[in-house]
């Protein structure tokens, strides 16, 4: 592959340009286009429309990058199909597909790893890898629709790494996938989480682009975000919350906030009142999410009652709150784990 274009990271008008530099007709970029965003090809020889020729010709200087199934565990209790990809490299990432009533939700990976540092985490437990390619990220969508005969309807980027630390490739994906002439998931149907990130968040409320922002806040001061992220000792959350209060204002979506409830850490009343001041009259609701267990660190579950205090406490201040249903409890669908766990099973073959 070093020597060769990822041609599926490519957009329409660039890989006409590239036919019309290699002197073949414009219409042949669009049914290539086609086979690559629509249908998701792996090989040139897919491509059964195009002729034998230029399949060479095309397979000379390009490749496909793809994401190929290395495991698939499907949830018993609610079919959660989670996967782990291995990429041309031999890297793997994850992704994991729920149904909902409206249709399929994938949440996708956006880098190899993470260098966040989130201490809840275990996609970052060794750093960041590498950043994926636009097409690897569009390749999990195709992998797992080939794979489960099905149209996926939305996409969450909320899988392995920080999608705000991969700006660019991220932004070419979402130019991609929700191009007309691809997959066409349009922006209001995809969510983009992140750690904050406050400069990239800024460069993306320039773009006003239609997606939902869904930023990991966890916590409602520096005090306490810093000690679990550490991205939070560069932006702080005053400075973060401006950020998103711009984001809501001038695309008008409201802000998804993610909020981990991690028993004597972070979900106390005064936490909930301290969170409530700070996001009454915001376009925003709070998504609060059980801590998953991570072998790796020792955080735990809030309790239920302590859920439902923080519930009834936030809306005294108007803020909205609900539960993330858990979805693929017992396949370990939170991000980063079932990597984590084959790299472990690998290196006790390697040391056995
Ligand atoms: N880097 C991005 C997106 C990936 S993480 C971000 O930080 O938002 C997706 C979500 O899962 C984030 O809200 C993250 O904080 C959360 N998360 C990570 N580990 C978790 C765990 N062990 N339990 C519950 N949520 C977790």
């Amino acid at each position: 592959m070093k020597n060769k274009t990822d041609i599926k990271s490519l957009n329409l008008c660039e890989l006409e340009a590239a036919f019309t530099q290699m002197a073949l007709p414009r219409f042949r970029a669009s049914q290539v286009y086609r086979w690559l965003q629509v249908q998701g090809v792996t090989y040139f020889d897919e491509m059964t429309n195009v002729s034998l020729q230029l399949r060479e010709q095309l397979a000379a200087a390009y490749f496909i990058p793809s994401a190929q199934i290395e495991r698939k565990l499907v949830s018993q209790i609610d079919g959660t199909v989670k996967y782990l990809f291995s990429l041309y490299d031999g890297q793997t990432v994850e992704s994991v597909v729920m149904q909902y009533k409206y249709g399929y939700t994938i949440c996708v990976s956006t880098q190899v790893g993470c260098r966040m540092g989130c201490r809840f985490c275990a996609s970052t437990l060794n750093g960041c890898i590498r950043n994926l390619a636009a097409s690897e990220i569009l390749s999990q969508i195709h992998a797992a629709q080939r794979d489960l005969s099905i149209r996926i309807s939305h996409v969450v980027l909320m899988g392995m790494g920080e999608p705000l630390d991969n700006f660019e490739n991220v932004l070419r994906f979402l130019e991609l996938v929700s191009d007309e002439n691809g997959l066409n998931i349009s922006a209001r149907s995809i969510s983009l989480s992140t750690c904050g990130i406050v400069p990239k968040i800024k460069e993306l409320t320039k773009r006003k682009l239609q997606i939902t922002l869904s930023v990991s806040l966890h916590a409602p001061n520096d005090a306490i975000r810093s000690t679990i992220m550490p991205v939070n000792r560069k932006w702080g959350v005053d400075t973060l919350l401006a950020a998103c209060r711009e984001y809501a204002s001038v695309t008008g979506r409201r802000i998804s906030f993610e909020y981990t409830m991690i028993d004597g850490v972070n979900d106390s009343d005064a936490c909930a009142r301290e969170l409530g001041k700070k996001l009454r009259g915001m376009l925003a609701h709070v998504n609060l999410i059980p801590v998953n267990l991570v072998k790796e660190n020792t955080f735990h579950k809030s309790d239920k009652v302590h859920i439902e205090r923080f519930i009834e406490v936030l809306k005294e201040y108007g803020v909205t709150a609900t539960v993330r249903r858990t979805l693929g409890a017992d396949i370990n669908a939170s991000c980063g784990q079932l990597r984590q766990s084959a790299k472990q099973a690998e290196q006790k073959e390697v040391s056995n």
